[in-house]
């Protein structure tokens, strides 16, 4: 039997805060179908962020050998005590997910076992939970989160097009990406205004382009997008303090239009422009 989840909110007298991204999934079909989607089984872990009142924790316990769900409001830790009742391979951890230290916690609990992320993420913070995951280089089997439907769509995006942007390349450069299914917005309560969709993420075993230095190819990749609309060449000059002729230069060495805009170009054009702006 499933908990009433929202009555037993109600008897807590919880109030769902906006400002920590508290929509809540209420269709009772989108749970298992993210949980059996995971990738978890009984001999792997799951990380799951921001459990809310639990329904998306049941469905991943089903799954899993073990979850572990971090909340960032205190105010849910007594809900979830009762929603999660009788779990044993359940922990939840309060705190915040931009700040904890997941490396230890990973370790501590879940040792050898892999580890995959499953979560409706606080939409406020999609983009810096997801680049934290994937830049800390966490042993992570694979990644599924929902998220707006738009910033699925940018983050899923291949280089090149007109959706994609900074977020993308760094996805597009640490993993493979793509969309499972759309979740219209009465899924929720409360309902957002937009329609969400869930993604997965597969961490790459090996980044697909080679860099000398990361942290400078995403400087250039950030630099670019800062300003879309100017061609990548002002747009590079202005976010990297470099003289337009420069920037000129290295597009040229590394085969890229002078005229191309942010969007135009793939991880394989910024990785020649990153080298050839070392030069
Ligand atoms: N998993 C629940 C569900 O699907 O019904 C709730 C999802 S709700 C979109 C996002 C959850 O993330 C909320 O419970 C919110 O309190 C929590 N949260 C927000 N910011 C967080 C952070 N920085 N670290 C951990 N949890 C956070």
């Amino acid at each position: 039997m499933q908990p009433d989840y929202m009555s037993i909110l109600r008897r807590h007298g919880f109030t769902f805060s906006k400002a920590k991204g508290q929509n809540f999934i209420i269709n009772p079909g989108v749970c298992p179908r993210m949980a059996a989607l995971s990738g978890a089984d009984k001999n792997s872990g799951v990380l799951e962020i921001g459990p809310g009142a639990g329904a998306l924790t049941r469905a991943l316990a089903d799954v899993a050998g073990k979850v572990v769900a971090v909340e960032i409001d205190a105010r849910l830790l007594p809900v979830l005590e009762e929603t999660l009742a009788g779990l044993e391979n359940v922990t939840v951890i309060q705190g915040d997910i931009l700040q904890l230290d997941l490396q230890t916690l990973l370790q501590e609990q879940f040792g050898d076992m892999p580890v995959h992320v499953c979560a409706n993420l606080p939409y406020y913070i999609t983009s810096p939970i997801l680049m934290r995951l994937l830049e800390s280089k966490l042993p992570l089997a694979s990644i599924t989160v929902m998220a707006q439907k738009e910033a699925a769509d940018r983050l899923c995006a291949p280089m090149g097009t007109r959706e994609c942007g900074a977020v993308t390349a760094a996805v597009e450069y640490y993993a493979e990406a793509r969309q499972l299914f759309r979740v219209s917005r009465g899924s929720f309560f409360p309902a957002p205004k937009v329609d969400s969709a869930v993604l997965q993420l597969t961490p790459r075993p090996a980044p697909p382009v080679d860099l000398p230095d990361e942290a400078h190819f995403f400087r250039v990749i950030r630099a670019a997008f800062a300003q879309r609309r100017k061609t990548a060449a002002n747009a590079l000059s202005a976010g990297l303090s470099i003289e337009k002729s420069v920037i000129l230069a290295a597009m040229e060495h590394a085969g890229i239009a002078p005229e191309a805009r942010a969007e135009n170009l793939t991880l394989e054009d910024y990785a020649g422009l990153a080298r050839a702006l070392m030069l």
